[in-house]
C-alpha cells in the first residue's frame, strides 16, 4: 500500500522484497529535464558525464564542489602496470583521462622496459592542480552538458529511475542516473582518535543518499582507503635523497598526438628507519585501524605504513618515493607513507626518516571509510538489477584507483545513453556495450566486479587478464575505437588516426616480410651473424636480435613513427603466442556468446546443486561464459546450463 509522507508517496518497488521503498514523483515533476544525471565530479563521473553528452544526450553532471572536479584525491600520478593500459583504453573509446594526463605530466616512465611487452605500461607524474582545473574546463567546454553543483540526497523512481533529489530540495528528471559517489557517499576520516565526516580532508560528506539506497534495498557496505602525508619541499633535506629522473622522451597516453611538450621533474626515493618503525609500534593503539573504530576494509595493496611495521615486522626498511604534486607548488606527496596514527605521531616519525627531519607537514595522513554498493548487484553494463536506468561507476563500485574508476565511468556513461534513448522510444529492448574479458582491461574489471564482487578495494593487475598480450597498452587504439565509433561516440579524426597506423604498420611488416639480411650487414652487425639469407621479420623473431639493428639496416624503416615501428616488431615477434592466445578467445567467445535471459529460470535446470542456483540466482550472469566465471560454478554446472539453454 503507498503511504504518504510530505507530499511524497512511498511505495514498495514493484516485484521486488520489502522493505524496498521509492520515492515517486509528485504532481507536475518533469520526468525529463536531462537524458542523463551524472553524480559525482571525480574520475568516474568525467567520463560517464562526457561520453553520454557525446552521445548526444542532453546531460547534467551535479557534484558537490565545483573546484574539486577531477581532483586527484590521493597519489599525483597517472597510469602504471594494467592501470596504464586502462588510460589508454579510455582514451581509444573517446573518453579524457589520457589526454588530461597529458596535458599535466611532469614525469613520464614507462614501466618494466626491461620485461615483456605484455606487462610494460606508461605511468605519468602529474600536475594534479592544473589536471583538476583542465577537467573542470573539458565538462564545461562539452556541448549538451550542464555542470552544476549540488548535493544529491535520494533517487525518484518509480518502476525504473526517474531523477534525483538534491539537499537543497530541487527535483530533477532524467532517464537514466549514473552515481559516481568516491570516497563521499557517508565518508567519514580518521586521524587517530579525532573523526568527521568528511569524504576527503576539508571537504564534506554527502550524507543521505547511502540510507536512501538501503531503503531501497540495494546492498551498501563500508570500505576504507588512505592517503600519506604532503610536506613542503623547501624543508627537505635532499643531499640524503636518491634522485629519479622519469624517461628522457615521454610518449604520450593519448592515441591523439604524436608527442608531449611538457617540463619535467624528478622524484625522490628515501626509506623509513628502526626509529620510524619503533615510533610507530609503541603507538599503534592509537591507530584507528588497530583500536577497532574503523570497520571497513581497506586495499590489500596499498596498506598504511602501521599495516606494513606490523605485518612485515622483519622488514629494516620500507621505500618511501617523494612525488612533486605541481610545477606551481612547494607541496610533496609521501609515496608509502599512508597513515590512520594521530597528527603528533606522524610529526615524529616524519623526524626519523632519512632526509625529512626537518619537514614541516601541511597536510596530514588520514584514513576514509564510506559507503559502497556490492557491485553483484549489477548487470555487466554497469546497470543495477533492481532498479532499471540506474547506472554506478568507480569507488562506489568497491574499486580503489582513478584508472579503475574512469574506466568503469566511460563504460556506465555510453550504457545510461543508450538506456535513455531506449526509454525515450518507448522499446523495452536496449542495446548494451559491454567489453569482454578478451577486449580490455576495463572488461576483465567489470566481469570480476559484477561476477565475483569485492570485499576489499579492488584494483587493477596484469595478473588478472587471461589475455594479456593482445590488451597491451599500445593496441587499445586497434581493439576499441572502431567498436566506439559503432556505438556512436564518434571522432572521424580517431578512426582516420588508426587506419593510417594500421596502413603504416602492415606496410612495414611486408618490407621486413621482404627484405633479405646480406653477408655484408651480418658480418657488420654480431646479432644478426646467424641470420645471414633471412628476411628482417624472421630475424626479429630471435629475442636476441634488438629492434634497432633491423631499423638500421635501411634509412626507410626508420621513417616510420616510433609507435608504429613499436607495433609492427610486436607482431612479428609475438605471432604465434598472439594466435594460440587467439585460439583460447574464440572458444571463450562461444560461451559469452550465449545470452542467459534476465528472468531465466534457475530451478528448472534438473541436477544444478542449490548452492549452484542460489549463486546464479544472486549473480543472474548475462551470459555462460560470465556463469562459468562465478566463483564455485563447476564445469559440471556449465555443461547443465549449456544443454538447458539449448
Ligand atoms: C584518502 C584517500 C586515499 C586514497 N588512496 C588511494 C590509493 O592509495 N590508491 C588509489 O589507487 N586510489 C586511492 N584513492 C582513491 C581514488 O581517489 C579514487 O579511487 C578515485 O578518485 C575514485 O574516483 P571516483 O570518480 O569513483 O570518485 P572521487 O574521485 O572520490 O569523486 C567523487 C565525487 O563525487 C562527488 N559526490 C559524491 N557524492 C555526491 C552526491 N551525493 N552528490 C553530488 N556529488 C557527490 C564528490 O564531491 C566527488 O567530487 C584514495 C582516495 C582518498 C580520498
Amino acid at each position: 500500500m503507498p503511504t504518504a509522507s510530505s507530499g511524497w508517496t512511498k511505495i514498495p518497488i514493484a516485484g521486488q522484497p520489502s522493505p524496498q521503498v521509492a520515492i515517486l514523483p509528485p504532481m507536475g515533476f518533469r520526468y525529463t529535464d536531462y537524458d542523463v544525471i551524472v553524480v559525482g565530479g571525480g574520475h568516474a563521473g568525467i567520463e560517464a558525464a562526457l561520453a553520454a553528452a557525446r552521445m548526444g544526450q542532453k546531460t547534467m553532471l551535479i557534484t558537490q564542489t565545483l573546484d574539486s572536479i577531477g581532483r586527484l584525491s590521493c597519489n599525483p600520478s597517472i597510469g602504471g602496470i594494467s592501470k596504464g593500459n586502462i588510460v589508454r583504453e579510455i582514451d581509444a573509446l573517446g573518453g579524457e583521462m589520457g589526454l588530461l594526463a597529458d596535458a599535466t605530466m611532469i614525469q613520464y616512465r614507462l614501466l618494466n622496459r626491461s620485461r615483456g611487452p605484455a606487462v610494460q605500461a606508461p605511468r605519468v607524474q602529474a600536475d594534479k592542480f592544473r589536471y583538476s582545473l583542465l577537467a573542470k574546463q573539458a565538462l564545461e567546454l562539452e556541448p549538451n552538458l550542464h555542470v552544476y553543483q549540488d548535493t544529491v540526497i535520494d533517487l525518484i523512481a518509480d518502476s525504473r529511475v526517474r531523477g534525483v533529489r538534491t539537499s537543497r530540495g530541487r527535483d530533477i528528471g532524467a532517464r537514466a542516473v549514473v552515481l559516481t559517489t568516491g570516497t563521499f557517499m557517508e565518508g567519514k576520516i580518521f586521524i587517530g582518535e579525532y573523526e568527521a565526516p568528511h569524504g576527503r580532508l576539508g571537504e564534506i560528506a554527502a550524507q543521505g543518499l547511502g540510507s536512501a539506497l538501503r531503503r531501497m534495498g540495494f546492498a551498501v557496505g563500508r570500505l576504507k582507503t588512505g592517503t600519506p602525508p604532503r610536506i613542503l619541499s623547501s624543508t627537505v633535506d635532499y643531499s640524503l635523497l636518491e634522485r629519479q629522473d622519469g624517461d628522457p622522451e615521454p610518449m604520450p597516453f593519448s592515441f591523439s598526438a604524436d608527442q608531449v611538450d611538457r617540463p619535467m621533474v624528478p622524484c625522490w626515493l628515501t626509506y623509513t628507519s628502526a626509529d620510524t618503525h619503533r615510533i610507530i609500534q609503541e603507538n599503534i593503539h592509537r591507530s584507528p585501524l588497530y583500536s577497532g573504530k574503523i570497520q571497513g576494509v581497506g586495499p590489500r595493496y596499498c596498506p598504511s605504513i602501521e599495516d606494513k611495521v606490523v605485518r612485515f615486522a622483519e622488514r629494516e626498511r620500507h621505500q618511501l618515493f617523494l612525488e612533486p604534486e605541481g610545477l606551481e607548488t612547494e607541496e610533496l606527496y609521501i609515496n608509502g607513507l599512508s597513515s590512520s596514527l594521530p597528527e603528533e605521531v606522524q610529526d615524529s616519525f616524519m623526524r626519523t626518516i632519512p632526509g625529512l627531519a626537518d619537514a614541516v607537514v601541511t597536510r596530514p595522513s588520514y584514513a576514509v571509510e564510506y559507503d559502497y554498493m556490492d557491485p553483484m548487484q549489477l548487470s555487466p553494463d554497469l546497470e543495477t538489477r533492481r532498479l532499471p536506468g540506474l547506472f554506478t561507476a568507480g569507488q562506489i563500485n568497491g574499486t580503489s584507483g582513478y584508472e579503475e574508476a574512469g574506466g568503469q565511468g566511460i563504460i556506465a556513461g555510453i550504457n545510461a545513453a543508450l538506456s535513455s534513448r531506449a526509454d525515450a522510444a518507448g522499446e523495452s529492448e536496449r542495446q548494451h556495450f559491454v567489453l569482454s574479458r578478451s577486449e580490455a582491461y576495463i572488461g576483465v574489471m567489470i566481469d570480476d566486479l559484477v561476477t565475483l564482487g569485492t570485499k576489499e578495494p579492488y584494483r587493477m593487475f596484469t595478473a588478472r587478464a587471461e589475455y594479456r598480450l593482445k590488451l597491451r597498452h599500445d593496441t587499445a587504439d586497434e581493439r576499441l575505437t572502431a567498436k566506439a565509433w559503432e556505438i556512436g561516440l564518434r571522432r572521424p579524426e580517431a578512426l582516420d588516426r588508426l587506419r593510417k597506423k594500421l596502413e603504416l604498420r602492415d606496410g612495414l611488416t611486408a618490407q621486413w616480410d621482404a627484405r633479405r639480411i646480406t653477408t655484408a650487414e651480418g658480418s657488420a652487425t654480431p646479432s644478426l651473424a646467424k641470420h645471414i639469407g633471412k628476411t628482417c621479420a624472421e630475424a626479429l623473431r630471435d629475442p636476441l636480435v634488438p629492434v634497432e639493428d633491423i631499423l638500421s639496416l635501411e634509412a626507410s624503416f626508420k621513417s616510420f613513427p616510433p609507435a608504429v615501428r613499436t607495433a609492427a616488431e610486436l607482431e612479428i615477434r609475438y605471432e604465434h603466442y598472439i594466435d594460440a592466445q587467439d585460439r583460447r578467445i574464440d572458444k571463450l567467445k562461444k560461451m559469452d556468446d550465449t545470452k542467459i535471459p534476465s528472468d531465466f529460470d534457475y530451478s528448472g535446470v534438473s541436477g544444478l546443486s542449490k548452492e549452484s542456483m542460489n549463486k546464479l540466482k544472486d549473480v543472474r550472469p548475462a551470459t555462460l561464459g560470465q556463469a562459468s566465471r562465478i566463483s564455485g560454478i563447476k564445469a559440471s554446472d556449465v555443461m547443465l546450463l549449456m544443454v538447458h539453454l539449448r
